[in-house]
């Protein structure tokens, strides 16, 4: 379990101010100057070396991204672009951030702005996240005003920060067509290469980094790597905000300590599965487009919460949005009502996501009721392979995913709900036939 001492986000809940002042009693802007007065090739690399991996879902290392960027400007300008266009369901950390702690993130964007040569950041606020962008907009005025940012401000880096109001697309998420809509267009993934550390916003050498991954940055910088890196297991280091959603007594958001195990985390902070761990179905460790994890004999003690534990597992920490059901959760049904959203939120572009995300929930609703053929159950897990893998951004495997994890798991329950709906058929038949 995560000492206190350990936390970095201490007014995670709101209890506390989260205004520059509260922000500052709680260590924010300390000793920021003595941070860059250390030049941007040691920041990288104390970034490197705390293992910091990228909170976004995809868990790419912060700093090797950030290594990406040209070292001397060839003439374009820099940027950093903040995805704050928290849309994974199940996932609801950032916009905690955004709301109770948001100097630590306009803190983290002038550290990274800095390592990286970008004098301008953006950070992209989902659409429905109003309050959370007027909390960040308050924010970024009173750094301003205090000339924490700014030009000429008191650290010696000229450095603007714009928030801009996303429209609530869950796509925006994906960097590239984040990038698309931030530049006023509508928001489509652009096919990689380039990559956006070569040619970003407005064609110039840009990273996009997760909110929190961007936050964690001043306090891995004032505590130091090795802090940060002694938390959680290599590879897997630090503290991780995990959102536990779904049928557990208490859910909750709360800042643990990467590596930690199902059953303690949810033990310990959620007040355990609704009737018991005898009641548990399935658990999606990473939000909605990861393969779900049956529960099984001990498995919620193996079930160990970072990115190397939920692989092995077959699935992935994604955003660390743990989706808890019990046995009272239709499965099949859940599973279509999670492939409903990915039909309804593909930008339409590739013509495996366009027609298999729809396909998939068609075919799922049928299984839900039994209103199908066995050899589907083949047959979709085959779509789904022809749909991993084949599309310009990662959207289309976040779809199949789900999918994947249903058929491998619970393909007895499937065929159950057929052999069921057949036989009623069947009965149905019958009785019509014994009538007329
Ligand atoms: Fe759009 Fe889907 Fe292709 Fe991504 S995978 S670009 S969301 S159609």
């Amino acid at each position: 379990m995560l000492a206190d001492k350990d936390r970095i986000f201490r007014n995670l809940y709101g209890l506390h101010d989260w205004r520059l002042k509260g922000a500052r009693a709680r260590g924010a802007w300390d000793a920021t100057k003595a941070i860059l007065a250390k030049g941007r090739e040691a920041i990288i690399d104390e970034i490197k070396n705390s293992g910091l991996r990228g909170r976004g879902g995809a868990g790419f290392p912060t700093g090797l991204k950030w290594s990406f960027m040209p070292k001397k400007s060839d003439g374009r300008p820099h940027y950093l672009v903040v995805n704050a266009d928290e849309s994974e369901p199940g996932t609801c950390k950032d916009r905690e951030i955004m709301r109770n702690d948001p100097h630590l993130l306009i803190e983290g964007c002038l550290i990274a702005g800095f390592a990286m040569g970008a004098n301008t950041a953006y950070i992209y606020v989902r659409g429905e996240f109003v309050h959370e962008r007027r909390r960040l907009e308050a924010a970024v005025e009173e750094a301003y005003a205090a000339r924490l940012i700014g030009k000429n401000n008191v650290h010696g880096w000229d450095f603007d920060l714009h928030v801009h109001h996303g429209a609530g697309a869950y796509i925006c998420g994906e960097e590239t067509a984040l990038l698309e809509s931030l530049e006023g267009k509508k928001g489509m993934p652009r096919l990689k290469p380039p990559f956006p550390a070569n040619v970003g916003l407005y064609g110039c050498p840009t990273t996009v980094n997760n909110v929190e991954s961007i936050a964690v940055v001043p306090d891995i910088m004032r505590r130091g790597a090795s802090w940060f890196a002694s938390i959680g297991r290599p590879n897997n280091t630090g503290t991780k905000l995990f959102c536990i959603s779904g049928h557990v007594e208490r859910p909750c958001n709360v800042e643990e300590a990467m590596g930690i195990p199902l059953r303690e985390l949810l033990e310990t902070h959620a007040g355990g599965v609704r009737g018991g761990w005898d009641n548990l179905l399935a658990v999606i460790p990473g939000g909605s487009s990861m393969p779900l994890v049956p529960a099984g004999k001990d498995w919620a003690d193996s079930l160990i919460l970072d990115f190397d534990g939920c692989r092995d597992k077959k699935s992935a920490l994604g955003t660390a949005a743990v989706i808890v059901m019990d046995k009272s959760t239709d499965i099949v049904r859940a599973m279509a009502r999670i492939s409903y959203f990915y039909k309804h939120e593909s930008c339409g572009q590739c013509t495996p996501c366009r027609e298999g995300t729809g396909w998939m929930w068609r075919v799922l609703m049928r299984m839900a009721e039994g209103r199908a053929q066995k050899r589907e159950i083949d047959m979709l897990m085959d779509v789904t392979t022809q749909i991993e893998g084949h599309t310009i951004c990662a959207f289309g495997d976040g779809a199949a995913w789900p999918v994947q994890g249903l058929l491998r798991h619970f393909r007895g329950e499937i065929e159950r709900r057929i052999d069921e709906y057949t036989r009623n058929a069947d009965a149905d038949g019958a009785v019509r036939e014994a009538a007329e």
